[in-house]
């Protein structure tokens, strides 16, 4: 195991946002498995938007923060937060060309690279009614989701016995222009890379711990 990690530490990954793809708990089961830092655009995107109105108003409608603005508040946040040594897993970050490119001059600076995009293959009609049955707890901030990860009872919190609710961006209306806006904007990414060494991509529809092996595989890590 100890071999494992060390052998991975130069490792730098980053995900595709593909809504609805289970990316956000293989990035967590792979960032804690290889030892790197978790980055999330989404949860980065709402903290934001907690001081910035004009923010709050660009998520809650399904929309993305500008290019260039997100650019600069992901590599200042990453360099006020992350070590030099430390690296790093992105999730949903880059989502355009131009970040694409950006990141890859900034890893630079930094002496690093890119070794790794991770790409989850979905099924889009899957993935939106997967989406828009997350729910999440008013209280303790718990995660559910009614297809994948039901509470126990109805729609009410297993810890705190609260009704659960829908987050704004979570409705389906507002994941299908979400939709709309990837395939506009990452597409084009995927074709800019899809034939670099590092591109892999994963069938996102398996089981969770198959999706794992998969990557790991694909990487050519294989922890037993
Ligand atoms: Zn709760």
């Amino acid at each position: 195991m100890t071999a494992f990690l060390k052998e991975v530490d130069y490792y730098e990954y980053y995900y595709f946002r593909f809504a609805g793809s289970g990316k956000g708990t293989q990035s967590k089961i792979l960032a804690q498995k290889l030892n790197l830092f978790y980055f999330e655009a989404g949860g980065f995107s709402r903290q934001l938007a907690k001081t910035n109105s004009s923010i709050k108003e660009i998520v809650d409608s399904g929309r993305l923060i500008p290019e260039e603005e997100m650019t600069k508040l992901v590599f200042d946040y990453l360099e006020k937060n992350v070590p030099l040594e430390k690296d790093i897993l992105f999730d949903g970050y880059p989502r355009f060309v131009g970040q694409f490119e950006a990141l890859r001059n900034w890893m630079a600076s930094r002496g690093k690279k890119i070794d790794w995009v991770i790409f989850l293959e979905v099924d889009e009609e899957e993935s939106i009614k997967r989406l828009s049955s997350r729910r999440v707890c008013p209280k303790c901030g718990s995660v559910y989701n009614l297809i994948t990860n039901p509470p126990k009872k109805d729609t009410i919190c297993d810890v705190c016995q609260v009704p659960l609710f829908q987050r704004e961006d979570d409705k389906e209306e507002v994941i299908r222009r979400r939709f709309e806006e990837y395939k506009k904007n990452v597409l084009p990414l995927v074709d800019f890379i899809r034939n670099e060494d590092f591109f892999i991509k994963v069938n996102g529809e398996a089981k969770i711990e198959d999706v794992t092996a998969e990557i790991l595989e694909k990487i050519g890590i294989f922890p037993k």
